[in-house]
């Protein structure tokens, strides 16, 4: 069976390692804006871990998100910068290491990228998305990785770190593969993906319920919110296999949005018989946000980058736009056409 152990993806690690064994350390654990389960799992299971061994540690989130994510173990010791910068610029001042987790590009962390550019403080990128700028003293960087949860437990495994592990990093760690997967459909045909979720189940954690507590948990404003936007806001392009939803501001406000109401939205037009890409527009307060996703070879990540100053995975993206909802889903209907090729190809 693969192993990530064998491969020089660990070769720069021994530095970071050394400091991490070898005393109390401060230490800052960044993850990327609008955080998902993967970017908090990933980022508390580093907390839980390194916090076992003695170090002094704090994460740290761009902005909110949503509550869903909330129930993690070690949450409490998430500082969200939007809402107190103050302190949060503090723990980066402070830190002696900064561990990056599940971005590789300084504008996922647009509000801070100066403090963390500025530091003097060693540098650790661990992370699964393609092409990682060159930001960090040690860049741990896996495409072939399913989630950051994944590459951090085998961090952990690979510097001996295992051992301060418990059922709460396992928790963390699994919701991070779980979610990053779509409950294992997608992102996750490699054999190693299960080796590692076989060893968290081994930490006896409770696997229904943290499905319950992400999937299990919503409002009933959200299921209308979705069925809202799946009825009245949907349009279906059959000749490029595409089909796009959006939400404005005043749907959103009709429905009383809360951060994370409209996560897994994307993926609804992607059920319908013959889809292969979906789009997924949310207007936000000066610009739209854009998530892709496709299924097989039509890479989003590339649409993303190309038309939408964005990036992301082959199969699932994101990127935004500063024009009006109007005229983006206008523009993308257009940058469609220009994808005629590969999008208008019957062969799934
Ligand atoms: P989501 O649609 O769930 O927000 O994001 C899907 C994937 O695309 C994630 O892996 C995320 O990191 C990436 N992504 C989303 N938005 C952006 C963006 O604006 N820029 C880049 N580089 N990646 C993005
Ligand atoms: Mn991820």
């Amino acid at each position: 069976m693969e192993d990530r152990n064998d491969r020089k993806i660990w070769q720069d690690a021994s530095v970071v390692l050394e400091l991490i064994r070898n005393g109390c350390r401060r230490i800052a654990i960044i993850t990327h804006i609008d955080p998902d389960g993967d970017a908090i799992g990933s980022s508390l299971a580093l907390f839980i871990v390194l916090r076992n061994m003695g170090h002094n540690c704090h994460v740290i989130s761009p902005n909110g998100y949503p509550d869903f994510l909330k129930w993690m173990p070690g949450n409490d010791a998430i500082t969200v910068f939007d809402e107190e910068p103050e302190k949060a610029t503090q723990f980066l001042g402070r830190a002696e290491i900064i561990i990056s987790v599940d971005f590789n590009t300084l504008k996922r962390i647009k509000q801070f990228n100066d403090k963390v550019t500025g530091s003097a403080a060693y540098k650790l990128l661990i992370d699964h998305h393609p092409d990682p700028e060159s930001f960090a003293d040690c860049t741990i960087s896996d495409t072939s990785a399913s989630s950051s949860a994944e590459i951090v437990y085998q961090f952990f495994k690979h510097g001996g770190l295992d051992r301060y592990m418990d059922t709460d990093a396992a928790t963390c760690l699994f919701a991070g593969i779980m979610t990053d997967t779509g409950c294992f459909s997608h992102n996750s045909s490699k054999p190693l993906t299960y080796k590692v979720t076989a060893e968290l189940l081994d930490f006896h954690i409770d696997k229904d319920k943290i499905y319950s507590l992400i999937y299990d948990n919503f409002t009933d404003k959200r299921m209308r919110l979705l069925g809202f936007c799946l009825n009245s806001n949907m349009e279906v392009i059959r000749e490029y296999h595409t089909a796009y939803i959006w939400l404005t501001r005043k749907d959103l406000q009709e429905y009383n949005f809360q951060v994370g109401d409209s996560e897994g939205f994307v993926n609804y037009p992607l059920s319908i018989r013959g889809i292969r890409f979906s789009a997924f527009f949310i207007e936000k307060e000066d610009h739209i946000k854009i998530s892709f996703r496709s299924r097989g070879n039509f890479a989003v990540n590339r649409f993303a980058e190309k038309y939408f100053n964005g990036g992301g995975h082959v199969n699932a993206s994101g990127g935004e736009s500063t024009d009006t909802m109007e005229e983006t889903l206008k523009r993308f209907k257009k940058m469609l056409t220009l994808q005629k090729e590969s999008l208008s190809d019957d062969e799934i």
